[in-house]
């Protein structure tokens, strides 16, 4: 049951496995959309999903809610057996909820009443005190009393994310939490959301292809591909280790030389080389400069501290 593990910061962790996921398979027709994944989630862990639109992402925070019917496969949530619909008259269980991508409020409630919704009436002091909290947690303090219609489509992800979890969930599924809202909130938003997951120990499974989503806050990612998990680890561990193209363009851009890996900033300008590039493109990017260039007959990147006059040839080294 226990099974520790290294945290990027030093500090072993310990996770009860409390979700387990056993050989599951599944697909909308006869072809499956996921195969043999096996993977199993603790308490209080975030675990990031990650894979390219249409690698099935959505479809296994489904399963994990009970949307569908399994014919291969079972998954757990502590001792109790995600049945789907055939065998479980109203989908999903009090204790997992599920912001889906298509989050769906009552649109001519006002916010506060939209994330109250399913707290008992008949202890208003707590439902009220709760409801602040949770705006308090999606940074929507302003917006309390606003009618959800007149929200922007960040603003109703925030007000659906507080709703998952007003009845205090002991397990919470995002698919693509922030995908609609805008980068100036973005971070602190994540921040204070995954901050408070992991204080009240709510396990939560992320569906993303944003790196900023997993980087800093997964304890483990997944990441799918072609109806499997074709990488498992700590968001570190993937990341200096990518053994894929998948997994490197995950986290930035990338040069494939001599059949290894390379990033962009471990690509180096330098005077004397046996490795010369033709500068194709030049991107701004803050603190750095992309360089897009062209080595043989491909295209690479290296980052590099300033512009560069376009066309002219250059040297880089590898560095480690
Ligand atoms: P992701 O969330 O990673 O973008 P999805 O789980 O939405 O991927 O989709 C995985 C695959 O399943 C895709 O090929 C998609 O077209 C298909 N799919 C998703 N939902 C349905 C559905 N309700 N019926 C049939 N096929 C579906
Ligand atoms: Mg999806």
């Amino acid at each position: 049951m226990l099974k520790p593990f290294e945290k990027s910061s030093g500090f072993f962790m310990v996770f009860l496995h409390m979700l387990q996921i056993k050989n599951l398979s599944f697909g909308y027709t006869k072809t499956d959309v996921l195969s043999h994944l096996d993977f199993t989630v603790g308490i209080g862990e975030n675990l990031a999903i990650i894979g390219e639109s249409g690698s099935g992402k959505s479809t296994l925070l489904k399963l994990i809610y009970g949307e569908y019917d399994l014919e291969k496969g079972e998954i757990f949530w502590k001792n109790t057996k995600i049945l789907g619909p055939k065998f479980n008259l109203v989908v999903g269980y009090d204790f997992m909820k599920y912001v889906s991508q298509e989050f769906d409020l009552m649109p001519y409630t006002s916010v506060e009443d939209n994330i109250g919704k399913h707290l008992s009436r008949f202890y208003p002091e707590e439902k009220e005190k709760r409801t602040k909290a949770l705006i308090k947690v999606v940074e929507l303090e302003a917006f309390a009393k606003t009618k959800v219609k007149n929200l922007s489509g960040g603003q109703k992800q925030r007000v659906a994310i507080a709703r998952a979890l007003a009845k205090e969930p002991e397990i919470l599924l995002l698919d693509e939490p922030f995908s609609h809202i805008d980068n100036f909130k973005k971070q602190s938003l994540r921040r204070s959301v995954f901050n408070y997951l992991k204080q009240q120990q709510i396990t939560c499974i992320v569906a993303s292809h944003d790196k900023n989503d997993v980087l800093g806050f997964a304890d483990e990612m997944i990441a799918l591909h072609n109806k499997r998990i074709i990488a498992k680890g700590t968001p570190s561990h993937l990341y200096h280790n990518p053994q894929n193209p998948l997994i490197a363009a995950f986290f930035g851009e990338f040069s494939v030389i001599n059949d290894k890996i390379y990033y962009a900033h471990q690509l180096k300008i330098v005077e004397h080389s046996e490795f010369k590039a033709t500068v194709k493109q030049l991107y701004f990017n803050g603190r750095t400069w992309l360089i897009e260039a062209k080595f043989k007959d491909q295209m690479i990147f290296i980052e590099h501290s300033n512009s560069l006059e376009n066309k002219i040839q250059v040297c880089f080294d590898i560095i480690k």
